[in-house]
């Protein structure tokens, strides 16, 4: 089955519910860049948590979340926008700990103690920028923090990724339940003991679950609203290269050429290159000089 998310309403329309898949682009980009199991799973849960954030979006919003941890993997970042395109990079993809123990592997991984900021792109003016500190590096919890406190919003978070023994996800996906405005005290404890008692999000993937089975399980009464077919899209080109090139300045620009002659560059995101020759750095190095850089 390929990448999905749907949105529900459940509890009588009080809460928003939202379970995502994201297993094909999760490995797309674990093959290609030849990410370490810890590292898959860190990434996993963040695309989970973008590819539902961009589901909270409008028409041409985007949405960007960056996470830098203290952990091994360094800083993580996902976009995502309003109609299931994701794509994310982790710093380190070479990161790995042995520990049986997820909340250990979190840790180690993406760190305890750092910075969540959501940059979102909602066409005004200014972009909205929230932060939060890291809570413990599950992501989940990390993100139902930012939700109470950057937006006040309540909000409950599963996100899960099941790493098979040749380090491919077997399952990536998670949920998210955010309750609407004055919804009753009891609906919200409802919700709570429903959530303690459910499995696991990558149990209830891993044995099969579609996000619309998750959704139902969560909330019987569940009402779908839409399913968004979600997918891996990377956004760069050989012209962005070329500005981040000319971005570096004339001195650099020369110190390529004189060094290395060709130059090629790779995009963290996706893994695509893009080679420039002599020539073209010469042309990049002559436009710098004439911008004064
Ligand atoms: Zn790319």
């Amino acid at each position: 089955m390929s990448d999905i998310l749907v949105k529900a309403l459940g509890y009588n329309s009080h809460a928003r519910i939202y379970a995502v898949t994201t297993t094909d682009a999760l490995n797309l980009i674990g093959d290609r860049l030849s990410y370490f199991p810890s590292a898959l799973d860190a990434l996993g849960r963040v695309m989970s948590m973008g590819a539902i954030m961009g589901g909270t979006l409008k028409e041409r919003e985007t949405v960007t979340i960056r996470i830098d941890g203290d952990g091994q993997i360094g800083r993580i970042i996902v976009d995502a926008d309003a109609h299931g395109a994701i794509r994310g990079y982790a710093e380190n993809p070479h990161c790995h700990f042995e520990y049986n123990d997820f909340r250990l592997n979190a840790k180690a991984t993406i760190g305890s103690k750092g910075m969540i900021t959501v940059i979102k792109d909602l066409k005004l003016k200014e972009p909205f920028i929230g932060y939060t500190p890291i809570i413990n590096g599950e992501i989940a919890e990390d993100f139902a923090y930012y939700y109470s406190v950057s937006e006040q919003v309540p909000t409950a978070i599963a996100l899960g990724v099941l790493v098979d023994t040749e380090g491919r996800a077997v399952v990536s996906g998670g949920f998210m339940i955010q309750l609407l405005p004055n919804t009753p005290e009891e609906i919200a404890v409802e919700i709570e003991n429903k959530i303690k008692s459910m499995p696991t999000i990558s149990e209830m993937l891993s044995s099969g679950f579609t996000p619309e089975d998750i959704i139902k399980n969560i909330s019987k009464d569940a009402k779908i609203l839409s399913t968004i077919p979600v997918e891996f899209k990377c956004n760069c080109s050989k012209e962005k290269f070329a500005k981040g090139i000319l971005s570096l300045g004339s001195k650099e620009i020369k110190d390529i050429i004189d060094e290395d002659h060709d130059c090629n560059t790779t995009c963290h995101f996706c893994g695509s290159e893009y080679h420039f020759t002599d020539e073209e750095l010469i042309e990049l190095y002559n436009d710098a000089k004439k911008a004064g850089k």
